[in-house]
């Protein structure tokens, strides 16, 4: 129990505009803001469908100039970052930054926004101890996000995360600042996705809003100033309502988006789900399963998933939260069993509760895994036992999360939930 329990909460979420046709008013948004100039920031195989093109059309008729950068590096680097804003800063100055991609363009553009308008360098914002984890001190241009992947919720959040690659570690850049100030959220822009896309999408939705319902609740810290707060505050009875209405959606939904694409009213539903989760997420945070993602992802050594591009070894960001979520839930379940029960009913109305109540949720998401086609634990992308202790060393870096997991996590409980990873079914 906290000394001085904490008695508020904050909710911030960027303004919306959520359906079938949005993606093409962005000019007429803009043009409220008075830009002329805008970067457009997407990557290539995105820049390949045409929408940031079409996107850019549009905006000509509001009297806006869009310039295309479509280099963006699925599952950003700090060199690519680099790369990316040296590009903007060369180029600008903007009035206005628009992403059109996943997370990774999104990311990206937040990036852009960040060192285009305050001075340093990348490193300079990253979360300590990975980097000086400073705040901006200028204020940032306008950023409308426009998901093209149903999943990231980046749309929705103050962070951009990157791998930083001499350390092979993934870390984030988070502040309020960072958020877009309009989420362009937009279906039909999302049908060409391939099942093996709209999978690991779905697992990230399906984490955040398990994570933030789980999250530890915001009564459970210590109170703090006004000038202490941070964009995720724990679980607070505004998020659990946008966690809670994230699983039904996915409950009816997830297995139907991935079995056919072109399931409009699915995939509707999942852009509705990623987007609700995004603002539970968002305000309340994720935890233990995107730790372990982090280095999950970040020591990648040859796995090659279906339907991602094929030029170097990664495991999506989805993916690699899934992976350690089953085994996480299960550790968390004592911390919260009320929460942990109706997150599995929620998701699978149908099962059958196990005699052990902690195996719910974990039986309920290793099921889905399964008939999803994720992989059957991290053995299946190419970790072994020997790979745990570095495993583990990867996620301790990941405090700003683990503090919002709902009881304490030490190195031999994340070792023991990497080890009965291995294995999901
Ligand atoms: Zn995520």
């Amino acid at each position: 129990m906290a000394h001085n329990p904490e008695s508020v909460f904050t909710y911030g979420a960027p303004r919306l505009k959520f359906g079938s046709g949005a993606a093409d008013e962005i000019g007429y948004d803009l043009s409220l803001t008075g830009a002329k100039r805008v970067l457009i920031v997407t990557d290539a195989g995105v820049a390949a469908s045409g929408s940031p093109q079409r996107v850019a059309e549009r905006m000509k008729e509001f009297g806006i100039e869009a310039v295309i950068y479509h280099q963006v590096h699925i599952e950003p680097t700090d060199a690519s970052l680099e790369e990316a804003v040296a590009y903007g800063r060369d180029l600008g100055p903007w009035d206005a930054f628009v992403a059109v991609g996943g997370g990774s363009s999104i990311d990206t553009a937040k990036a852009i926004n960040l060192l285009t308008t305050n001075p340093g360098t990348l490193l300079d914002y990253v979360n300590v101890p990975v980097g000086q984890g400073k705040a901006p001190t200028q204020p940032l241009m306008p950023l409308v996000a426009v998901p093209t992947t149903t999943g990231t919720g980046s749309e929705s959040t103050t962070v951009c995360v990157l791998d930083v690659l001499d350390l092979k570690v993934k870390a984030g850049i988070s502040h309020a600042l960072l958020r877009p100030t309009l989420a362009v959220v937009d279906p039909s822009l999302m049908v060409s996705q391939p099942a093996g896309v709209t999978a690991c999408a779905g697992m990230d939705i399906l984490c955040h809003a398990l994570e933030s319902y789980t999250a530890r609740p915001y009564t459970t810290y210590e109170r703090k100033a006004a000038d202490q707060r941070v964009p995720y505050c724990g679980s607070n009875p505004i998020a659990d309502m946008w966690a809670e209405k994230a699983l039904s959606l996915m409950a009816t939904s997830f297995r139907r988006a991935v079995r056919d694409g072109g399931d409009v009213q699915a995939r509707e539903s999942m852009a509705l789900a990623a987007t609700f989760a995004g603002m539970g997420f968002g305000n309340a945070g994720v935890h233990i399963p995107h730790a372990n993602a982090y280095p999950i992802a970040g020591r990648v050594k040859d796995f090659r998933p279906k339907d991602y591009p094929n030029d170097e070894p990664m495991i999506p960001h989805g993916m690699s939260a899934a992976l350690t979520a089953p085994e996480a839930f299960r550790f968390t379940f004592d911390a919260a069993p009320d929460r942990h029960l109706r997150a599995a009913t929620l998701l699978a109305p149908d099962a059958e509760p196990p005699a052990d109540p902690a195996a719910f949720l974990p039986t309920v998401l290793a099921d889905l895994m399964h008939d999803i086609g994720m992989p059957n634990g991290i053995a299946e992308v190419g970790y072994h036992a020997g790979d745990i202790d570095d495993l583990v060393g990867g996620a301790l870096k990941q405090q700003r999360l683990l503090a919002i997991a709902p009881k304490a996590v030490t190195a031999e409980d994340l070792a023991a939930i990497f080890s009965s990873s291995m294995n999901l079914w």
